[in-house]
């Protein structure tokens, strides 16, 4: 296949964070694949994962869960959004751990009688998962036909440290353990780490953390927690489009839908094949394109399946020439740091919304 637009995975970065990440905390780590490993690919990036130490692997869906084992990852497995009526037969036979966050879930795993692997959700003060209201009545409940591995919650603010809520939960993370001990509940693993909090906040580390964003090389929020390589990360995504056309225009030339931008003197323009559709924000402005040792600034709305850059008054760009659309920033190309701020979003959002037209390409391959 002819290729507009590369996605290229480095999986010796991904090795490299993974490794970081684990003398950091210095217990098993939770490799988070899910959502296509933020873009980055799931079984790829789930197999180089295992291969490189990551000791579980976390998703978000059943299916995600048994995608990774199908092609073959043996770690542990824990897939954390499952709802009422989901197959958890299924996630027996495929040997997967699931979170539990309600009875009406608990109930469907109790009545298989399968002892399914199981991690209990807490909500600590997210309010988003978890067990809240139900809690005192699922305290009541019983565990004899469920196999009880974990415990788990999710912080909500733990890319700032300093906040007080990270304090909050913790704590309601102690008192709700202790009220499953009271039941005589004592699963063998907490956890409740992300990557900011792995990065961060050493007293929530308990047995495993769970990272993300930082497996992929890219910090959790730059402004509170410094950029990847003050965190000794190496952002694992390089994305690469190609200059569809390349033209020069006088000044003056109105350039996009809505003809928003108007050149302001006579200069090239490259129009690059990606767009909203691929996962380029249609807002971002500010942000752009590497070539030939220079960033070359977005001109104009991003159209669905292309954007304008302005090259400058000289360029060598021709027509089919590949420009870097963010990476690590090493040479001075754009970050997926700066398309975060340009969009008004972040770096999370960046990498996991690329979408299914851009090949993913894996070097080196280490599984
Ligand atoms: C997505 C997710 C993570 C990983 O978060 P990062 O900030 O990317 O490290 C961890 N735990 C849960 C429950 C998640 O949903």
């Amino acid at each position: 296949m002819e290729h507009r637009a590369e996605a290229r995975v480095d999986s010796a970065a991904i090795a490299a964070n993974i490794s970081h990440l684990k003398t950091l905390s210095g217990v098993d780590l939770m490799a988070v694949v899910k959502a296509d490993a933020y873009g980055h690919g799931l079984i790829e990036v789930g197999l180089v994962a295992e291969k490189s130490g990551a000791d579980w692997l976390g998703v978000a869906l059943l299916e995600e869960a048994i995608a990774l084992r199908t092609h073959g990852v043996r770690a542990p497995i824990l897939a954390w959004l499952l709802p009422p009526g989901s197959d958890f037969r299924a996630a027996r036979t495929h040997d997967i751990d699931v979170a539990v966050a309600c009875i009406a879930a608990f109930k469907e795993i109790s009545a298989l009688k399968s002892q399914v692997r199981i991690h209990i959700e807490l909500d600590t003060g997210m309010t988003r998962g978890g067990f809240l209201d139900e809690w005192d009545e699922f305290l009541t409940l019983d565990f004899s036909d469920v196999n009880v591995v974990g415990v788990f919650s999710h912080f909500a603010c733990a890319d700032e440290p300093d906040e007080k809520q990270n304090t909050d939960q913790l704590n309601r993370f102690n008192i709700m353990v202790a009220d499953l001990a009271a039941v005589g509940i004592n699963p063998p693993i907490k956890h409740l780490s992300n990557s900011a909090a792995t990065l961060k906040n050493p007293d929530a580390t308990f047995n495993v953390v769970r990272t993300g964003i930082a497996m992929y090389g890219l910090s959790p929020d730059i402004k509170t927690l410094g950029d990847s390589k003050s965190l000794a990360l190496k952002p694992a995504m390089q994305l690469r489009a190609k200059l569809h056309l390349v033209k020069r225009v006088p000044a003056g030339s109105k350039v996009g839908y809505g003809a928003t931008a108007v050149t302001s003197e006579q200069t090239n323009l490259g129009v690059v094949a990606m767009g909203y559709a691929d996962g380029i924000p249609r807002i971002a402005q500010g942000a752009g394109v590497f070539f030939d040792g220079k960033r070359a600034p977005i001109i104009g709305r991003v159209s669905m399946d292309q954007f304008v850059v302005d090259l400058g008054a000289s360029t060598t760009a021709v027509a089919g020439d590949w420009t870097i659309v963010f990476g690590d920033g090493s040479q001075g190309e754009y970050t997926a740091d700066d398309w975060g701020a340009a969009s008004l979003s972040i770096n999370y959002e960046i990498v996991t919304r690329i979408g299914p037209r851009v090949s993913r390409i894996y070097a080196p391959h280490v599984y």
